[in-house]
């Protein structure tokens, strides 16, 4: 019956392992995705200008410590990984807000359940280097709010808000052993409301200045930075030469406050694809007041819901097609059970240099 070829796809790596740099190869389109409301709007503020020029970078990948695993738990790399969307991390729950305690549980219960974050550069990269038994995660940060990083000031020292998304995930660190900072921000540099790296003009108190530190910092902590254009355009609506000036100054943004930082990953505002979607992931836009050419060449593109989203491993792993889950209400961790009834989560073998396949069902 079914219920027996799923358990005999679950059997693990008997005969059917593979080294980890076989693989997959990606595929140029990508697939169609529903509009949805964000809590940036379609809306242009003073965007800030950015200078320096581009060198490679790249984002530390860090491995989870050992931990007390379920043993029991049957490895499998072609399994699907979760990317979890969070906004607004504030005092109360909305389809954009996750009220911080409600945030504090998803960690705890994520972690609970075996599953450590790693970043989409890791997954690009296929080092996924996680114990046996454990799972990975991928937390997206979108819009970069004052809500996820704020800084207070005391005495002219800046100490990060324990009450900010990053407070709250750092505080959760120092006590979950293996919790590394693989976590992703796709960021706008200049969005209204104070959606402009973390804060500016004052807003919720946080100085303009403080941007690019804060920005630095996170590249310096490990995590991951990914672009979300320069103002959350809805690319839908936009010209060819609107979406690549959009995404190319969302970039150059990172690279001001990160110089030679290599954006890998870029989201889409609202989900929305240009009308020329290969814009999404290349082009170039040209600096009218410097006459420089900016280019981009986007290696993963983030849709806005859809689903977990395919093993790097799984020959249709897309990674200009990248779903994600919206931390909205319960549906992070119903999404982790249903992986479990489904028995199509991704858990790791422990050996990086082979990828743990479900055996070939039987009869
Ligand atoms: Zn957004």
């Amino acid at each position: 019956m079914f219920a027996s070829i799923a358990t005999a796809l679950l059997l693990g790596c008997v005969s059917a392992c593979t080294r980890k740099n076989d693989g997959a190869t990606a595929r140029a389109s990508a697939s169609g995705t529903t509009p949805a409301v964000s809590s940036v709007t379609d809306t242009p503020a003073a965007a800030s200008n950015a200078t320096s020029a581009a060198s490679a970078s790249t984002t530390s990948a860090s491995a989870a410590a050992s931990t007390g695993a379920d043993a029991a738990r049957v490895p499998n790399e072609l399994g699907r990984i979760p990317v979890v969307e969070y906004h607004l991390i504030t005092d109360h729950d909305a389809l954009y807000a996750r009220e911080r305690n409600h945030f504090r549980r998803d960690l705890e219960e994520i972690y609970a359940r075996d599953y450590r974050p790693v970043t989409i550069s890791q997954i690009l990269d296929r080092k996924i280097d996680l114990p046996r038994g454990l799972s990975p995660i991928v937390f997206v940060f979108d819009d970069a709010s004052p809500s996820q990083f704020s800084y207070i000031e005391r005495n002219g020292k800046l100490e990060i808000d324990p009450q900010s998304g990053l407070g709250i995930w750092l505080d959760f660190r120092k006590t979950h052993p293996g919790w590394s900072n693989s976590a992703v921000f796709c960021m706008l540099p200049g969005a209204a409301a104070g959606h402009n790296f973390f804060g500016d003009k004052g807003i919720d108190g946080q100085k303009t200045e403080w941007r690019f530190p804060k920005v630095r910092f996170l590249h310096d902590q490990g995590f991951e930075l990914c672009s979300h254009t320069l103002w959350h355009a809805n690319l839908g609506k936009y010209s060819d030469a609107v979406v690549q000036e959009q995404i190319a100054r969302g970039q150059l943004a990172i690279d001001s406050a990160v110089p030679g930082y290599k954006v890998r990953t870029f989201a889409l505002p609202l989900g929305v694809w240009p009308k020329n979607r290969a814009l999404a992931k290349q082009g170039s836009w040209t600096d009218p007041k410097k006459g420089t050419v900016v280019r981009y060449n986007n290696e993963a593109i983030l849709e806005v819901s859809g689903g977990p989203t395919r093993s790097p491993y799984d020959p249709q792993f897309n990674p200009l097609s990248i779903t994600r889950i919206e931390a909205i209400g319960n549906d992070p961790v119903r999404t982790l059970d249903q992986l479990d009834k489904n028995g199509n989560r991704y858990v790791s073998d422990g050996n990086p240099a082979v990828v743990a396949r479900p055996a070939a069902p039987t009869k």
